[in-house]
């Protein structure tokens, strides 16, 4: 059973069905969404046992638009630490380094990956500039699904390697993230091919960071969620959770959320400056930070309206801060990617204070020569 009521675009509101596969709105080319009955989960599910229950990704089952519970490709994603720090009062790390694959994508993958299982797909393609990539390769082995992963040679090689064990089957894409994107898109022109991504069914998933950090906090909010911002996936995903834990009288007030971009890809970072309602690409991004260089980002158009409606804040800080704010986490055994620093580094250069959650998104193994 699904509570998923329908699939609407976020630009122009036409909806589809649940269950139609389908990647932006036939008629507006916009980004989707999923709407669910949140009448129904606040009468029927929200309970104290639902409350009291183990964290993990699972457990936030009726906000995923999945049917059958029972064949879910799953490796135990979530439940991540979410660890105070020792050296700045307030601030929490959300740790998402020890998901199975290393990051925080495993919890959209295993959405994804079940969803594709449903509809019967065999095969699936996906850009990525490493841990999707990663991710969906180690999933659609369990789900024994065949994936083809479309790379900029910008991506580590380590991440390179790690979708290579699974016997993904790697695209080298000389040029950007954006480029590996449209060589996905054409192939699902050519044949029947599944396109996996930061799409609807993704976001879906990504939303459990932001049920975790609220059930983990006894269902208080923070004052902050701050997190690294590349395809803005993930931050307007934890808008959606945070959103749709307010529908279902869980929290009464939505936190800031803070948005982290790295100074040389930070198209979201001048749109929110010039109250703009979507942006302007980023041709030619710049950064080490391999997993948000991304210049024009998917979900920048829900990213601008989560901005809004949480009175959030976007920044964005140069490498150098990054690596700085990555060598200060490694003094709170916390080792991470150079992109996952940027929460952290976007934290402290705002000097934010109060109760401050950092999503650190991916591992230090990630990108271990940075
Ligand atoms: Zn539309």
């Amino acid at each position: 059973m699904t509570l998923a009521q329908a699939i609407r675009c976020v630009r122009c509101k036409k909806t589809f069905s649940p269950q139609s596969i389908i990647f932006e709105c036939d008629a507006c080319k916009g980004p989707l969404d999923v709407v669910y009955d949140y009448a129904k989960i606040r009468r029927n599910i929200i309970t104290d046992d639902f409350k009291r229950a183990y964290v993990s990704h699972w457990k936030y089952w009726p906000f995923y638009p999945v049917a059958d519970l029972q064949s879910i490709v799953t490796l135990h994603e979530g439940g991540t630490p979410l660890i105070p720090s020792n050296s700045v009062r307030g601030y929490l790390f959300k740790n998402e380094g020890v998901n199975p694959t290393g990051s925080f994508k495993d919890r959209g993958t295993t959405v994804e990956v079940t969803k594709a299982k449903e509809l019967g797909v065999t095969q699936v393609a996906c850009a990525s500039t490493g841990n999707m990539g990663a991710s969906v390769a180690a999933y659609c082995a369990r789900a024994r699904i065949k994936s083809t992963i479309f790379l900029p040679t910008f991506a580590s090689k380590i991440k390179r390697q790690q979708i290579s064990a699974f016997d993904s089957q790697i695209v080298p894409v000389r040029g950007t993230y954006e480029d590996a994107v449209a060589k996905t898109k054409k192939l699902r022109e050519q044949k029947h091919v599944y396109l996996m991504g930061d799409y609807a069914y993704r976001g879906e998933g990504e939303k459990s960071v932001g049920f975790e950090i609220i059930d983990q906090l006894n269902w208080n909010i923070p004052d902050y969620v701050v997190m690294p911002v590349g395809n803005a996936t993930l931050f307007s995903a934890v808008y959606k959770a945070l959103y749709e834990l307010h529908e279902v009288s869980l929290i009464k007030r939505i936190p800031r959320l803070v948005g982290v971009e790295a100074k040389g890809c930070n198209p979201l970072v001048v749109a929110y400056h010039e109250g703009a309602t979507d942006i302007e690409p980023v041709k030619h991004p710049r950064t080490i930070a391999s997993a948000i260089n991304c210049g024009n980002p998917v979900d920048a158009v829900k990213a601008l309206y989560a901005l809004r409606h949480s009175h959030g804040i976007m920044c964005d800080v140069t490498d150098k801060e990054m690596l700085a704010a990555k060598k200060e986490l490694t003094k709170e055994g916390l080792w991470v990617e150079p992109s996952a620093a940027a929460s952290y580094a976007g934290a402290k250069k705002l000097g934010l204070s109060g109760d401050v959650v950092c999503v650190l998104t991916g591992h230090g193994l990630k990108d271990p020569t940075m």
